[in-house]
C-alpha cells in the first residue's frame, strides 16, 4: 500500500470511528438515576419474571412496557412499576419509545416470529436490545438483526441466562483446565409438558418445536463449552400424539452432533414426556453431570462426577429471578461501558444454523 492509499485509509477509518462515537452518544444510555432504563416488549410470563429482575439489579430499571392489552397489562404493571401512562406503548405505537429519552433499551419478550421485527423497530429507534432465545425463527433474521443493530450503533444481546450463572461458569471452567481429561462427549436434554393451547405449537409464531423452546438449551451450552460449531448434523422428529395439536410442529426430537475437533454430541427435548433436563459430559480422565440442569425459579442446580479418583459435587440455587438479574446487569454494563455482551447476536445466529442443520437431518427443514 502506498502512502496516499494509507493516508486516506485512515483518514477514512477516522471518519468511521468519529461517525461512530457521534452515533453512541447520540444514544441515551441511563434514565434520570443512571441505570439503563428498559422498555419491556411483551408482557407475558418471562416478561414478569425479567421486570422483577431489571428492578433488582443495581444498574436497571423498567421505564416502559409494551403491551397489545394497555387498559389491563399496561396499567397493572405501569403500577407495579413505577411506568408513567405516556411510557406505555402498543405494538402500533411502539417507535414512538425513539422519542423517550427514558427508555434506553428494549427486552423483547414476544413469541419467537416477532423477534426480528422489533428488535430492527427497537434498532431503528436508536434503542439497545436484549432479545429473548430463541433469537429468531431462522438464520436469515438473525443477520437482518444483526445488521440493523450494527447501523444503528446498538448493543444486540440474547437472553442466554445460563451464560451468567456460577454453576454453569464453574463447570466450564473445569471443562477448560482439563479436570476432565480430554472432552469426548455431552449428552443433554430438556423435556416438558406444555399448554397445548399456546403459541409454542403454532409454526408461524414458534418457528419449530421443542428444540426451538427446550432443546436450544443443551444445544446452546454444548456449542458453548466445546467453543466449537457442529459440522455433522444427525437428527429425528416423532409426534406419537395424533389428536391434531402438534400438526405445524414436532413434540419431540433426538439431535446427534459431531464437531470438528471430534467431541460427539446428543440432545433431545420434547412437549409430551414427563423427562427431567440435564447436561452430561464425558472425557478421558473425568465425567459430570448437572441435573436439574435448565430450569429455573425454585430450583437448585446439582451436579456429580469424578475428576480421576477425586469424587466432584457441588450445587446452585436458581431462584427466581437470579439468572435475570445477573443477566441484565451484565447487560446493562455492556450499554454503559461500551463492550460487547457476552451472547450478542452472533450467538444467536450461530443456535440457528445448528437448528437449521439438525431439522435438516431429521428431514424436517425450516429454513
Ligand atoms: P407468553 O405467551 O407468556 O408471552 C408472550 C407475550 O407476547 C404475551 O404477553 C402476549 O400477549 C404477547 N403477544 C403479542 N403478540 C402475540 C401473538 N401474536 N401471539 C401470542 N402472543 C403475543 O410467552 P413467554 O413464555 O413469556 O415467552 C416469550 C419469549 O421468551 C419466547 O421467545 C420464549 O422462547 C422466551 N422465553 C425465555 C425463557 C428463558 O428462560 N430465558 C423462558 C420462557 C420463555
Amino acid at each position: 500500500m502506498n502512502r496516499r492509499h494509507f493516508a486516506k485509509l485512515s483518514a477514512l477509518t477516522l471518519a468511521g470511528t468519529q461517525l461512530r462515537a457521534s452515533a453512541q452518544s447520540n444514544h441515551n444510555t441511563t434514565s434520570a438515576d443512571g441505570r439503563v432504563g428498559i422498555a419491556a416488549v411483551g408482557l407475558g410470563s418471562i416478561a414478569e419474571v425479567f421486570m422483577r429482575a431489571a428492578t433488582a439489579s443495581p444498574n436497571t430499571r423498567i421505564t416502559g412496557l409494551v403491551t397489545g392489552h394497555p387498559a389491563e397489562k399496561g396499567v397493572k404493571f405501569g403500577a407495579l412499576y413505577n411506568v408513567a401512562g405516556n411510557s406505555i406503548y402498543t405494538y402500533e405505537t411502539f417507535d414512538r419509545i425513539r422519542d423517550n429519552p427514558a427508555i434506553n433499551a428494549v427486552y423483547i419478550a414476544l413469541p419467537n416470529s416477532m423477534h426480528c421485527e422489533y428488535t430492527v423497530r427497537a434498532a431503528e429507534a436508536g434503542k439497545h436490545v436484549l432479545c429473548e432465545k430463541p433469537m429468531a425463527i431462522s438464520s436469515a433474521e438473525c443477520r437482518r438483526m444483526i445488521e440493523a443493530c450494527r447501523r444503528a450503533d446498538v448493543k444486540l444481546m440474547i437472553g442466554y441466562r445460563t451464560h451468567y450463572d456460577p454453576t454453569f461458569r464453574k463447570l466450564r471452567e473445569m471443562v477448560h483446565s482439563g479436570a476432565l481429561g480430554e472432552i469426548q462427549s455431552y449428552q443433554g436434554g430438556f423435556y416438558g409438558m406444555r399448554n397445548k393451547q399456546q403459541w409454542r405449537l403454532d409454526r408461524s409464531l414458534a418457528g419449530g418445536g421443542s428444540l426451538m423452546d427446550l432443546g436450544i438449551y443443551p444445544l446452546n451450552t454444548i456449542r458453548w463449552f466445546t467453543g466449537e460449531e457442529p459440522d455433522i448434523y444427525r437428527g429425528l422428529v416423532a409426534t406419537r400424539d395424533k389428536s391434531g395439536v402438534f400438526a405445524s410442529v414436532e413434540q419431540s426430537i433426538d439431535w446427534m452432533l459431531k464437531f470438528p475437533s471430534g467431541i460427539l454430541a446428543s440432545g433431545g427435548s420434547s412437549y409430551g414426556q414427563s423427562g427431567t433436563n440435564f447436561l452430561e459430559i464425558n472425557g478421558t480422565t473425568g465425567h459430570l453431570r448437572l441435573e436439574p440442569a435448565f430450569v429455573y425459579g425454585d430450583a437448585i442446580l446439582m451436579y456429580t462426577g469424578m475428576s480421576g479418583d477425586t469424587k466432584l459435587s457441588g450445587s446452585g440455587p436458581v431462584y427466581d429471578p437470579d439468572q435475570f438479574v445477573s443477566e441484565a446487569t451484565h447487560f446493562a454494563d455492556c450499554v454503559l461501558k461500551n463492550s460487547q455482551p457476552a451472547t450478542p447476536g452472533e450467538e444467536g445466529l450461530a443456535d440457528l444454523l445448528a437448528i437449521e442443520g439438525i431439522y435438516a437431518a431429521a428431514g424436517s427443514p425450516i429454513a
